[in-house]
């Protein structure tokens, strides 16, 4: 079976919906089309849309060049391919998440031309009973639900996150994340406060605040604060390009560190972990450089007794390829996911309802061979955007 098209689309909510409400701001998606009528599907996330469609297209394009007319084999083999010829332009950025993308893609054919889900083919099931429930953790994946708000500080964020929470609890979601971004000190330590005395102790608690502090101390004085609320971890609390107050500040707190959700290649995971003391690694799937890259950084963080929470702030195409990652993986308790639910983007929702289904907090995994993202074309023309 050959590559014999690369195809890129761009859909999005429209200029009417507004992203800081939860709308999909234009978003790239690419198809990689086959001599035998299958194709691959995957998103590519905050790339701007005209680089994906600059550089993954014709025999000519840039990745073009280096896929059209293969043959599909081990996506890790194809992956090696395109890695090697771009050791001479530029080894991160937009560069590798096409890249990771073009990877979820292959996998997603790979995983269809052997009639196979792809988690069978990353390692099979490897999860164990601390993932989640005992019942459940060989055949379920555990979504948590990122909560943003249209405001940030002060008792209109307290109340717009709290609100959406118990709306998901409601509907049976058990995990959660609260993000104080923009916010004071106080603030934070306040919607952990107002999260557990509306929703309880049972809910899984995580906290990000969005590369907040640019001090120590007052990060320490935080995490601090924070420890009585039961956190699961604490989410990227400095910028993240040093690492050193990560470590610092690793040594002291009881909360596990955790960040990566811009993070391209295992080797800025290492960094993450070995210089920044960082425990729970965010990879996103495509952005860390595709499946591929992402099951070697589950390998490097297991070696290091560190877990992989999946990022996703984007849509279910993404977070399709981020249960067949923590379906494999044996340290991935969590995966992040943006709840249509609570948020205004009719696209998020549709995308959202055509994948696969949460229910009683958790996502069953599945048995379609390939990812099984099907997108229907009718979305696609719906919400194109040129
Ligand atoms: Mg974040």
């Amino acid at each position: 079976m050959k590559i014999t098209r690369l195809e890129t689309f761009v859909i999005g909510d429209g200029p009417e919906i507004d992203p800081d409400q939860g709308g999909i701001e234009p978003m790239a998606c690419l198809r990689i089309h086959t001599d035998e009528g299958l194709t691959g599907l995957a998103e590519v996330f905050r790339v701007p849309p005209g680089v994906v469609q600059a550089t993954v297209g014709g025999p000519q394009s840039h990745f073009g060049k280096l896929l059209l007319g293969r043959e599909i084999t081990h996506p890790e083999q194809l992956w090696q391919h395109v890695w090697d010829a771009l050791i001479h332009t530029n080894r991160r950025g937009w560069q590798v998440i096409i890249l990771g993308a073009l990877d979820v893609a292959l996998w997603d054919l790979y995983g269809q031309m052997l009639n196979q889900p792809v988690w069978r083919l990353l390692g099979g099931v490897q999860r164990g009973p601390f993932q989640s429930s005992a019942e459940t953790s060989t055949t379920h994946v555990v979504p948590y639900c990122t909560l943003v708000s249209d405001v940030w500080g002060g008792e209109p964020m307290f109340r717009q996150q709290v609100a959406r929470a118990e709306t998901l609890a409601g509907l049976g979601y058990r995990a959660f994340k609260i993000e104080p971004m923009m916010s004071s000190p106080r603030d934070v330590v306040e919607l952990a406060r107002r999260f557990r005395k509306t929703l309880g102790s049972a809910p899984t608690l995580m906290v990000d605040v969005g590369y907040l502090f640019h001090d120590l101390p007052t990060a320490e004085r935080v995490a601090r604060e924070l420890a009585e609320f039961d956190i699961y971890f604490f989410e990227t609390p400095f910028a993240v390009d040093s690492p050193e107050p990560y470590a610092k500040l690793a040594a002291k707190c009881d909360i596990p560190l955790a960040m990566g959700e811009h993070g391209v290649t295992r080797w800025e995971f290492l960094d993450m972990m070995d210089r920044g003391g960082v425990t729970v690694v965010q990879p996103y799937m495509t952005t860390c450089g595709g499946l591929t890259e992402a099951k070697r950084i589950v390998e490097l963080a297991r070696a290091r007794g560190a877990v992989v929470c999946p990022g996703n702030w984007s849509t279910q195409i993404l977070g399709a390829a981020s249960v067949h990652l923590a379906a494999y993986s044996p340290i991935t308790p969590f995966i992040e996911f943006a709840p249509a639910e609570v948020f205004a983007s009719p696209l998020r929702l549709e995308l959202q309802r055509n994948g696969f289904p949460v229910e009683n907090g958790q996502i069953a995994i599945p048995d379609r061979p390939g990812i099984g993202y099907v997108l229907p074309d009718e979305i696609v023309q719906r919400y194109a955007m040129a």
